[in-house]
């Protein structure tokens, strides 16, 4: 079939359409081969701290007492337990993204508690790899409205990625402060950094630079899906910064905040 300047159009069409269906395959097969990974990744990651707490058990079915060597094989089922709850959370928070079912707790907050309860989420991780660690918070508290369980979960994701993506002995900074009627949080390290391409890529669910099968270090590729979503939610936003690999990485996150409390008037001062 010929068209009106006798080019043959249904040539086109038949074209388009072979063009279309492969691009469909493609896709197809991308979203097959990432499913495969994020299966291989999750039984890899749900795997990795069953060993230890496997190799505790036989220690305690051996060793009844309290010594040294019970009471590290103890603590070291708990750390490992406690890695797969949080796991398993992640992906439970995920599925309650998806499915809308997620609710925040939202109450008139201080960023300092949010703050505290982040540090205490990560502090194990940034003192296990000797991080230095400095945290530079406003004099004045800066109040805002929201869930301070997600928004300490937020930040604390932040930190641990930067205490697990930078190499031992590096520098983790949280640098905190108010600008009008928003409260800037930003997570600073000097570690592995991210690629240019990469840089919005990461929040993406599942994406990581590297995959955890490839590296020493575990991950879903979720936790940086989960700060977006929960700071999306609160009204507020975060975006990722690095000069590229090797040279660190920054993320920002931006909060809508309360008003600044006027500074309460001096008792001495004289009434007017
Ligand atoms: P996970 O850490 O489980 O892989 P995340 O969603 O937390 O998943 O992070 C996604 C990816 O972003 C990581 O795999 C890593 O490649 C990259 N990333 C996150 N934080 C940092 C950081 N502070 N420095 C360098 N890369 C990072």
């Amino acid at each position: 079939l010929w068209d009106a300047q006798g080019r043959p159009y249904r040539m086109a069409g038949s074209v388009i359409e072979v063009t279309e269906r492969k691009q469909a395959e493609h896709e197809l097969q991308e979203s097959s081969r990432a499913k495969d990974e994020f299966i291989a990744t999750l039984a890899h990651e749900l795997r990795n701290p069953l060993a230890p707490i496997r190799t505790g058990l036989d220690i305690l079915k051996r060793d009844t007492g309290n010594g040294p060597v019970s009471q590290r094989a103890r603590a070291t089922m708990e750390r490992q337990l406690q890695h797969m709850i949080r796991l398993v959370d992640d992906l439970l928070d995920i599925s309650r993204i998806s499915s809308g079912k997620i609710r925040l707790d939202v109450s008139r907050i201080h960023l300092r508690s949010v703050v505290d309860s982040a540090l205490e989420i990560s502090r194990p991780a940034l003192s296990a790899a000797g991080h230095a660690f400095e945290a530079d918070l406003p004099d004045d508290d800066i109040e805002l409205m929201g869930d301070p369980t997600r928004l300490s979960q937020a930040l604390g994701n932040l930190l641990n990625n930067a205490a697990k993506y930078t190499p031992p002995g590096g520098r983790v900074a949280l640098r905190v402060r108010r600008e009008g009627d928003q409260a800037v949080l930003r997570v600073e390290d000097n570690g592995e950094g991210i690629p240019p391409g990469m840089l919005d890529r990461v929040f993406s669910l599942f994406a990581q630079v590297r995959s955890t099968l490839d590296r020493a270090q575990g991950g879903l590729g979720i936790g940086l899906y989960l700060v977006r979503s929960l700071v999306t939610m609160h009204g507020g936003s975060v975006v990722a910064e690095s000069a590229g690999p090797g040279q660190g990485s920054a993320f920002t996150v931006r909060l809508p905040c309360l008003p600044a409390q006027p500074a309460a008037p001096k008792h001495d001062a004289p009434a007017k």
